[in-house]
């Protein structure tokens, strides 16, 4: 997105929320000059109105801005002689001094397409995502390492390229971003001998690859748990790295707790900065990010809210999934003629990605087909009135989890499991509470539940 159309989507909002009259007289005439290292600079016809947006509209702007980015930007004024003078600055600058070589040449592996401008924040990354920017800002200052975890498809790989192409934008660190695969590859070649019993030049270009560096992006690091050579010289890398200041970013799709096999002192190293769990999307967070998509994907029809809800409903928490549908359903109107997109046609573009969720009408019924697919038996056993152990103990959990989860009433949730008394599911939900207090291990299955069912 360029700046003006950022500003012009940032004045929707403005206008929606102020009168006509102060609207015209405080914002009709501003533009965004430019965003530039966590700063947006916005210009105002006369230095009356920097005094007055600032007093009056500075939460407005910035809070509309950021939520459009997905970014924290603070706000400048100027009036436009201010402009004027900064970019005499700039020519200046750039006629007199040799600039700066940014990021000599080497192989990042960053992807551009991943920034802080295109993640959509909600309530369920939000944490992970300002963590996120603050160590891109502060590269090795505040938080080292900084753990990203969640399941997979929440967007860790995206924040972590973010955090890697925002440093590379504003500063001429050297960063690298490896998947701990790539690492694992890298490490077994450097110790590999030729033919001649040596292999120096390998095991200097991964001693430079890896030390000489100031920021490492280490993405899936579960996948080291079986390597334990490999393990070990991560260590020594992370120590070198850490000693020296440098920023090091990891993503797991757990938390270093349960990297359980993980050597013990790495996971220690783990905790040490700031660790920021991803959950998976609240219901609001995915229409947005489905309504993003769409109007990413250059889809110039509007497209009918309730289609928007059908997928935010049906479609997993599964950021790459909801991804898929998009393009599926526009691919789809687009070779039936161009077609605008309604329910029906939705409904039927989408039925592979769907066929799980097909069918089901509310919550209730989501979380039945959850905890069914955990427990590997069927809904209907779910919701029959068999009594075998291997059934019983997963309805309750269902029946707990609808409970808890859901604002469903105790008798609307009996119905709902086969019609059943609803004294029954008030047995169930108690004794389950009752059991996570002393069962671990019944708690953590709770738990991976309530992350899967996500936001009801
Ligand atoms: P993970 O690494 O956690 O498995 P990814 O970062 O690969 O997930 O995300 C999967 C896809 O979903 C990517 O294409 C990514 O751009 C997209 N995505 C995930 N979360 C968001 C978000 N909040 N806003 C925009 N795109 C997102
Ligand atoms: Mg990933």
């Amino acid at each position: 997105m360029n700046v003006d159309v950022i500003w012009s989507k940032v004045l929707e909002q403005i206008k929606s929320e102020l009168n006509s009259l102060s609207y015209e007289a405080w914002f009709s005439e501003t533009k965004l000059h430019k965003l530039d290292n966590g700063k947006a600079y916005i210009i105002v016809p006369m230095e009356i109105h920097k005094k007055h947006i600032l007093n009056n509209y500075s939460d407005i702007v910035i809070d509309s801005l950021n939520s459009l980015t997905g970014t924290n930007y603070e706000i400048y004024l100027l009036s436009p002689d201010e402009i004027e003078e900064e970019e005499e600055k700039e020519k200046v600058i750039e006629n007199n001094e040799t600039p700066v070589q940014i990021n000599e040449n080497i192989n990042n592996n960053l992807n551009p397409r991943y920034t802080f401008y295109n993640f959509i924040v909600g309530n369920s990354n939000k944490f992970a995502q300002a963590s996120a920017l603050s160590v891109a800002e502060n590269p090795g200052l505040l938080y080292n390492p900084l753990f990203l975890y969640g399941n997979s498809g929440l967007g860790k790989t995206h924040l972590m390229h973010a955090i890697g192409n925002y440093i590379v934008e504003n500063s001429n660190k050297r960063v690298l971003y490896v998947t701990s695969e790539q690492f694992r590859q890298d490490f077994v070649k450097a110790n590999r001998k030729d033919e001649e019993g040596t292999n120096f030049n390998y095991v200097d270009f991964f001693k430079d690859k890896y030390r000489n560096i100031d920021v490492l992006l280490i993405d899936d690091i579960q996948f080291l748990e079986g390597a334990s050579k490999s393990q070990e010289e991560f260590f020594h890398t992370f120590n070198s790295l850490h000693n020296n200041g440098k920023q090091i970013i990891i993503s797991s799709d757990r938390s270093p707790d349960d990297l359980k096999k993980l050597e013990e002192r790495l996971r220690t190293r783990f905790t040490w900065g700031l660790q920021a769990n991803i959950y998976p999307p609240e219901l609001s967070l995915k229409k947005e990010i489905l309504r993003k998509k769409i109007i990413a994907n250059d889809f110039e029809h509007d497209i009918p809210e309730e289609v928007i809800e059908y997928m935010a409903n049906n479609i997993g928490p599964d950021v790459r999934k909801l991804e898929g549908a998009v393009t599926r359903l526009v691919a789809y109107s687009t070779i039936m003629g161009g077609e605008k997109i309604t329910l029906d046609l939705a409904i039927e573009a989408l039925k592979d990605n769907i066929s799980k969720g097909i069918g089901e009408k509310n919550n209730i019924q989501r979380i039945q087909r959850i905890v069914a697919e955990y427990f590997q038996i069927s809904t209907e056993d779910l919701r029959s009135k068999k009594r075998s152990a291997n059934i019983s103990f997963p309805r309750q959990i269902a029946m707990y989890l609808c409970r808890t989860m859901t604002t469903e009433s105790f008798p609307k949730i009996a119905i709902e499991f086969g019609g059943k008394d609803h004294t029954t599911v008030m047995y169930s939900v108690e004794k389950i509470e009752n059991e996570i207090k002393i069962n671990k291990d019944l708690a953590n299955i709770i738990e991976k539940l309530k992350k899967d069912i996500g936001v009801v």
